[in-house]
């Protein structure tokens, strides 16, 4: 008798029984782990088979940790199976950005092929060890949320004459003497940043450098999503990866208040689309209105990006190197894993440069020619990040 094929066993899998060896890892997995015992073994003899109970699909939240731990591909994952060839890809180490956990991933892309378009850069995530932090294990958001990196993304400079290019080096060249203006008639007080905890350490230590050091007073505000519903397992409240390294760094989060940003703001500076995403267009238009300057640094194109007087394209990620710190205070490096597209640029490297730019510490900023130099003057200043 034939055993099953392509068997729906839950919202992200599919079962070929046929394929199965029976060495009971994913019902172990379920027993032990999750404790949600979707799957059992039934029948006996020849005619053994692993399958869910009637009516209980798995839909846990670890669901796809099944296919990658299955040892012969009898579990498949239905967002992956036959959309590439896995010897087309390259796989990279990185951290979910998901939640502050930090677990460790690797990233499965697609470098592309000479005289054919693929359909997508990034075709998957798999759990990568990390006995400190996630085992063996990463949870569904993580795991199924990369296509953030396959979005559509801003890839060039766009300043007030839109019918010209821009390059980095005029448009932060320009910033830097409008931010020297602030400072010369003492009032940086009147520069608002706006950063998020999606933010590397290193890049949250170069906004404290310049915006508390070099142009003292002025306001920055650390701008992110509410917690969600965490569950007991891995998954955290805190949908950022690095609120615990913003809090170590002394930022705070504050609801934004729309109507002092708009009185008492002469140059904006946004990092991210968090404010982009969850403000309407005339509530925003009368705040950039009133500010004399506004840029904007974000990995995507948006609708209101348009209202901004400079929109500068913004690495993501796993396009970048640094260090997020997870929710129990573990702080992890990471490396870049893919190329960013266009003319976007890694979040540290624009703030070293305006630093450099604004030329009041400019041998200081000139020798953090690396994340791993940024980290060691962190550790200087702050004794949480010293190894
Ligand atoms: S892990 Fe794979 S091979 Fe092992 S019992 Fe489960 S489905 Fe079968
Ligand atoms: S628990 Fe958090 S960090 Fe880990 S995979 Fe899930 S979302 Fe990502």
């Amino acid at each position: 008798e034939k055993r099953g094929k392509r068997v729906d066993i839950g919202k992200n899998l599919i079962h070929d029984q046929e394929r199965c060896v029976l060495c009971r890892r994913c019902v172990r997995f379920l027993r032990d782990i999750t404790q949600t015992q979707e799957l059992g073994v039934f029948e006996r003899g020849n005619h053994t088979e692993v399958n869910i109970y009637e009516g209980r699909p798995v839909n846990n939240h670890y669901s796809g940790n099944l296919a990658q731990l299955c040892p012969v591909g009898a579990i498949t994952d239905r967002d992956f199976r036959f959309k590439t060839r896995n010897w087309f890809l390259e796989s990279g180490d990185s951290i979910c950005p998901f939640c502050s956990r930090g677990c460790a991933i690797t990233i499965d892309y697609h470098k592309g092929f000479a005289r054919f378009p693929v359909a997508k850069r990034v075709y998957r995530i798999n759990a990568r060890k990390n006995s400190k932090v996630n085992s063996f294990w990463i949870c569904d958001v993580g795991r199924y949320g990369y296509e953030y990196i396959n979005l559509e993304r801003q890839k060039t400079l766009s300043g007030p004459d839109k019918n010209r290019d821009y390059s980095w080096e005029e448009i932060l060249s320009d910033y830097s003497k409008r931010l020297n203006r602030q400072r010369f008639s003492n009032r940086t007080a009147n520069i608002t940043i706006i950063c998020n905890s999606w933010m590397t350490n290193e890049e949250l230590f170069l906004v404290r450098k310049i915006f508390q050091g070099d142009l003292p007073n002025s306001r920055i505000q650390l701008l992110d999503p509410p917690d969600e519903k965490g569950d007991n397992f891995l998954l955290t409240p805190e949908r950022v990866p690095n609120r615990r390294g913003a809090v170590e760094l002394g930022f705070e989060t504050n609801p934004l208040d729309m109507e002092t940003l708009k009185e008492e703001t002469d140059l904006l500076i946004v990092f991210g689309t968090y404010l982009l995403e969850h403000s309407n267009r005339s509530e925003l238009e009368a705040v950039l209105g009133s500010v004399e300057q506004s840029i904007l640094f974000t990995p995507y194109p948006h609708e209101l990006n348009e209202l901004f007087d400079m929109v500068l394209p913004a690495a993501l990620i796993p396009e970048s190197e640094g260090s997020l710190t997870n929710v129990d205070g573990l702080v992890q490096p990471f490396e870049k894993v893919l190329e960013p597209p266009g003319e976007s640029r890694a979040v540290w490297r624009i703030l070293r440069d305006l630093g450099k730019s604004l030329n009041i510490h400019f041998p200081y900023y000139k020798g953090l020619d690396s994340v791993e130099t940024i980290r060691t003057e962190l550790g200087k200043e702050i004794s949480f990040f010293r190894k």
